[in-house]
C-alpha cells in the first residue's frame, strides 16, 4: 500500500516548515505565520433556466499583516476549501517576495465556467460578490480580488460594478478589484503581467553563466526549448512572449484537449488564433499530437513550463522528467514528494511563489493607481518628451551632426503607462530574484530556490509582524 500523497495545502506547509527550521525565529511567530487567519465558505443559490442552483464558494485570508489582503478568485470544478487555503497561503509568501505590500488572501467557487453561459456566469459573480460585501471579505482597504484560473476581466468587471452598486460613494471603490479592463479602472499591461514575469523570471535564471553551466547549457535564453502546459492567460502570454522576446523554442503545448509537438517550433501567436477557432489544439498544422496527453512531463526539452494546474508533477511521474529547468508558471505545479525526486535528478525549480508574481505585482500597479485617481505616466511624459527633445536640439547644433528621424522619436519619447509598467515589472522580478539567489548562495543549508524564496518571504512577514509590535 503506497502512502497517501499530501493535500495542496499540507504540500505548502511542509515547504514552509523546510524553510522555517532553518529560521530561528520564535515559533509562536512561525505558528501565526503558517496559519490561514480566516476562512469564509458560503452556499448561496442562483437562478439557473428555471432552477435554482446551489453554489459552493470560499474566500480565504491568511494573512492580514498588511493590509488589505489580496488574491484572485478561481472559477473550477476542482475549488475546495484546502485548495483556496493553499493558494491564500502562498499569496502571502508571493506578495513578501516581491514587495507588495498585502496580505494574502483567494477566492474559489466551485463551477466549471464551460457549462455555464455569460448571463449565469454574471449571475455568480455578482451574487458571490454581494457575499463578500456582506461579510466585509471585499474593499480597496480590506481585500481585493483579482483573476485566476477560469476568469479573466470580464468577471472583474461585474465585481467592481456589483461593488459600486453598494459602496459606490467610497471615493476609492474602484480599487475593490484589480484585472480589470482597462476602460473600466484597468490598467495597461495587466492582462500579461504574470505570463511577461515568468518569462523575466526565466531570463533571469539563464543570466547566471555558473548556474546555467552547472545545468550542462549555455546562458541566455536564444534557442531554448520550451514545453508549456496549459494555453490560459499565463501559459500563452508566456510562450508568446519567450519566443519573441527571448528567441526561446516552444515544441510542444498541451491543453486539455492532448499534446501536440513540433520540434522546429510552434508559433503561439497562430496556435491561440487556432484553438480559438477550432475548439482544440490538435490538427494545428506542422505539429503532431502525443498518443497519451499527459506524456508532456516527458518530453526532452530546456524548459518545462506548468501553467494549468496544482499537483501537476507527482511521485508517479517526476521520474520520467527530462527538462532542465521547470518554472512554476501555475500555482503548486509540483507536489512536495515529487519536488524531492526532480531535485535528486539536478532539475532546477523556479518556485511559484517568485515565478508568477508579475499578476500581483502589476496588480498592485493598478490599485495604486485607482487610489490616484490618476494614470501613470500623465504628469511627466510631455515633460521628459521635451526635455529630452531638447537635449537632441543641442548635441545637434553643437556636433554638427543630426539624430536619424527613428532614433530621435525613440530617445526623445516620453513612458507611457504601459512602458512604465512593465519597466515597474522588469524591475521587481530582476530585484527578487537576485534576493532570492543571494540567500540560495549565501547560506549552505539551502539546497533549492523554492527554500530561498521562502526564506526570503519569512523574513519581511516575520520583521512586519515585529514593526507591528504582535512579536516584540
Ligand atoms: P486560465 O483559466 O486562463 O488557463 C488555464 C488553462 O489550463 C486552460 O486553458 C485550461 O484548459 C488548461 N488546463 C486545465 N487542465 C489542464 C490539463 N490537465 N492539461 C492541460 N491543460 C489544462 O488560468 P490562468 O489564469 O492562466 O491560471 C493558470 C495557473 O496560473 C493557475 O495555477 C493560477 O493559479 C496561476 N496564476 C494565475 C495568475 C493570473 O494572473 N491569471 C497569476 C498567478 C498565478
Amino acid at each position: 500500500m503506497g502512502s497517501k500523497q499530501a493535500s495542496f495545502f499540507e504540500s505548502v506547509q511542509q515547504n514552509f516548515d523546510k524553510a522555517a527550521a532553518l529560521t530561528n525565529l520564535p515559533k509562536g511567530l512561525l505558528a501565526q505565520i503558517r496559519a490561514c487567519n480566516s476562512v469564509y465558505q458560503m452556499r448561496f443559490p442562483v437562478k439557473i433556466g428555471n432552477r435554482y442552483e446551489v453554489i459552493e464558494a470560499y474566500r480565504v485570508q491568511h494573512s492580514h499583516h498588511r493590509a488589505p489582503t489580496k488574491g484572485g478568485i478561481r472559477y473550477s470544478s476542482m475549488v475546495n476549501q484546502d485548495e483556496v487555503m493553499a493558494l491564500a497561503s502562498l499569496m502571502t509568501y508571493k506578495c513578501a517576495i516581491v514587495d507588495v505590500p498585502f496580505g494574502g488572501a483567494k477566492g474559489g467557487v466551485k463551477v466549471s465556467p464551460r457549462a455555464y453561459n455569460a448571463e449565469q456566469l454574471e449571475r455568480i459573480t455578482r451574487r458571490y460578490t454581494v457575499e463578500l460585501i456582506r461579510k466585509n471579505f471585499i474593499g480597496p482597504s480590506v481585500d481585493v480580488p483579482a483573476p485566476d484560473y477560469g476568469t479573466g476581466a470580464r468577471e472583474m468587471a461585474w465585481i467592481l460594478d456589483t461593488y459600486m452598486t453598494f459602496k459606490g460613494s467610497e471615493i476609492d471603490a474602484a480599487g475593490c478589484v484589480t484585472g480589470k479592463p482597462v476602460n473600466q479602472n484597468g490598467i495597461r499591461g495587466r492582462t500579461e503581467a504574470t505570463g511577461r514575469g515568468v518569462f523575466y523570471a526565466i531570463r533571469e535564471f539563464f543570466n547566471y553563466k555558473e548556474d546555467v553551466k552547472a545545468l550542462g547549457l549555455e546562458p541566455g535564453l536564444e534557442g531554448k526549448t520550451m514545453v508549456i502546459q496549459g494555453l490560459g492567460n499565463v501559459g500563452s502570454y508566456t510562450g508568446l512572449i519567450s519566443s519573441k522576446e527571448g528567441g526561446v523554442k516552444v515544441i510542444a503545448v498541451s491543453e486539455i484537449e492532448g499534446t501536440i509537438v513540433d520540434e522546429s517550433g510552434i508559433d503561439i501567436e497562430k496556435l491561440i488564433k487556432y484553438r480559438k477557432s477550432k475548439g482544440s489544439i490538435i490538427g494545428f498544422p506542422g505539429t503532431k499530437a502525443l498518443d497519451k496527453r499527459d506524456d508532456w512531463v516527458k518530453i526532452d526539452c530546456d524548459i518545462l513550463v506548468p501553467a494549468a494546474l496544482e499537483s501537476q508533477l507527482r511521485k508517479d511521474n517526476a521520474k520520467g522528467v527530462k527538462a532542465k529547468v521547470i518554472a512554476e508558471a501555475a500555482n503548486g505545479p509540483i507536489t512536495a514528494a515529487a519536488e524531492e525526486i526532480l531535485l535528486k535528478k539536478g532539475i532546477v525549480i523556479i518556485p511559484d511563489m517568485y515565478c508568477n508574481a508579475g499578476g500581483v505585482t502589476v496588480s498592485y500597479f493598478e490599485w495604486l493607481k485607482n487610489l490616484s485617481h490618476m494614470r501613470f505616466g500623465r504628469m511627466e511624459k510631455r515633460f521628459n518628451q521635451n526635455n529630452r527633445t531638447m537635449l537632441l536640439d543641442k548635441i545637434e547644433n553643437m556636433t554638427g551632426k543630426s539624430v536619424s528621424k527613428r532614433d530621435r522619436e525613440m530617445i526623445a519619447r516620453g513612458a507611457d503607462e504601459v512602458d512604465l509598467v512593465r519597466s515597474g515589472l522588469e524591475e521587481t522580478m530582476v530585484n527578487s530574484y537576485q534576493q532570492i539567489r543571494e540567500i540560495y548562495k549565501r547560506r549552505k543549508s539551502v539546497k533549492d530556490m523554492r527554500t530561498a524564496a521562502f526564506l526570503c518571504a519569512l523574513e519581511k512577514v516575520a520583521n512586519d509582524y515585529m514593526t507591528l509590535g504582535v512579536f516584540p
